[in-house]
């Protein structure tokens, strides 16, 4: 059964969605992909999760996507010795490598590589950014600050700082703890926080070896800076709008959130905007105007994904958020002004076989009005291709292998569909047609492209594209 929308909707888990028949119900309402944060899930929690969206996807009409996100190097102060203080802009304050308890001048920051790195005049944001400090002195133990912005500060309190480059990876020993769980329960992404160079992503992709997909969260301004390099590592980008509001100024944000968007759409990377995009909906049933405009920005951007966070994971209504973000997809998708402006961005194809077919196709399907493109697909790379075409006309991805299937489930406009290989190129044609009728996506009498690569079975091997007509039997007449 096909989704009424190109832009996929992923969701996060957590206590209000974690048993089987409320994630079912968020699949039904247009969960494409789900989350499982890492910050908040053990790895018992991890394991039956996975489980359970299997036992759902089993029971349902499509593959369905697996991230688990790691939580990265959240950096943390130390705790004072009654709790909290009370801080006046004006006041100086010291951050240094002494683990007994804060006081009113001072506390414990568990962190040596910051103290290394840090240097006078770099910005240090407390509390998320409630707190805003800045370096006046520092060496290896310590750094004295000048409080820019606050009114106080209590234990454990998250640190950021902006302007500086930290010499660490961006795996904790938590993180390699969660990866290989991750791993070994099969799920089909890892997220990566906090990176902050295309190593830190080198890293990760060494651990998995081809198990999972990795995407990088883009949130902090050093990331923001190697977009190329990171885009380059990574197999997909999130706009993590949470964090990375709190590391550079609020108001320029979507403008980052722009550059992103096109960065990955050229590169044909998949892309996935997130955080507060519904938020009032966390404790409300229907959001604010601001938050439609929000998330129609994202689908008229193009991105490939939009994501709840705790509006699926722990508010109130996390089936109504899923079918709001459905709602407003479906509609942006139909404004007579959505092609022209997801097209303004189209990147011209690149010169490979794979894009030549792909733009080839959707050319074709768009001048013969054809009712799909059907890709034949082992790894993935041509339907991404053909995604990357942004074209009107419905992707059909057809694999043999079904983590294929699930990691494409992210990706705009594809209809993921695995299945057994056809052995022959008149068999790839019929079973194209068939499907493409049984998902109601083409009928008897329409005509459909097929890519593929043949000899069949040869991985990156696109070199293939015929018109078929879909007979009343739902295989191709031209060859009857
Ligand atoms: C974010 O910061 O926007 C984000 C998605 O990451 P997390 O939810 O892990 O903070």
């Amino acid at each position: 059964m096909k989704r009424r929308r190109k832009v996929k909707i992923l969701a996060t888990l957590g206590p209000s969605s974690s048993d089987k028949a409320k994630i079912k119900a968020l699949a039904d309402s247009g969960a494409d992909v789900f989350r499982i944060n890492m910050s908040h899930s053990d790895h018992q929690t991890l394991r039956r999760l996975v489980n359970t969206i299997r036992a759902v996807e089993t029971e349902g009409p499509r593959p369905i996507g697996i991230l688990a996100d790691l939580q990265g190097p959240k950096l943390r102060i130390g705790k004072f010795a009654h709790g909290s203080i009370e801080i006046t802009p004006g006041d100086t304050f010291t951050l240094d490598s002494d683990p007994t308890p804060g006081t009113q001048e001072r506390v414990y920051l568990p962190h040596p590589e910051i103290l290394a790195a840090i240097k006078p005049d770099h910005r240090l944001l407390l509390d998320d950014g409630r707190v805003r400090l800045r370096v006046t002195e520092s060496d290896e133990t310590s750094a004295k600050t000048f409080v820019e912005a606050g009114t106080r500060l209590s234990d454990r309190k998250g640190v950021s700082v902006p302007d500086t480059t930290l010499a660490m990876g961006a795996l904790t020993e938590k993180d390699r703890s969660d990866l290989e769980a991750a791993l070994n329960a099969g799920v089909d992404w890892i997220a990566l926080s906090f990176v902050q160079r295309p190593e830190d992503l080198a890293e990760v992709k060494k651990v998995a070896r081809g198990r999972a997909a990795v995407m990088a969260k883009i949130e902090k301004p050093q990331a923001v800076e190697r977009l190329d390099a990171i885009i380059d590592q990574a197999d997909a980008l999130m706009v993590a709008r949470g964090d990375l509001g709190v590391e550079v100024p609020l108001e320029r944000v979507p403008g980052i959130q722009k550059h992103i968007t096109r960065a990955a759409r050229s590169a044909g990377k998949p892309v996935v905007v997130a955080t507060q995009m519904l938020e009032s909906m966390i404790t409300a049933p229907v959001p604010t105007r601001a938050e439609v405009s929000d998330v129609s920005t994202a689908v008229f951007e193009g991105a490939d994904a939009v994501m709840l966070s705790a509006e699926s994971a722990s508010g109130s209504f996390p089936v109504e958020a899923v079918a709001t973000m459905d709602r407003i997809a479906i509609e942006v998708e139909r404004d007579p002004n959505y092609p022209n402006i997801i097209y303004a961005q189209r990147a011209e194809p690149e010169p490979t076989i794979a894009d030549a077919i792909s733009a080839g196709s959707r050319q074709i399907a768009e001048t013969l009005n054809l009712a799909a493109i059907c890709c034949y697909t082992a790894s993935g790379a041509t339907a991404m291709r053909t995604a990357r075409e942004r074209p009107l006309t419905p992707i059909i991805s057809m694999s043999p292998v079904i983590t294929t299937a699930r990691r494409l489930s992210i990706v705009w406009g594809l209809h993921c569909v695995a299945g057994k290989e056809p052995d022959t190129l008149e068999e790839m044609i019929d079973r194209a047609c068939q499907v493409a009728t049984q998902e109601k996506i083409a009928e008897p009498g329409q005509r459909i492209i097929v890519t593929a690569g043949l000899p069949i079975g040869t991985p990156g091997a696109t070199n293939m594209l015929r018109v078929a007509f879909i007979g009343s039997h739902g295989g191709d007449l031209l060859r009857k």
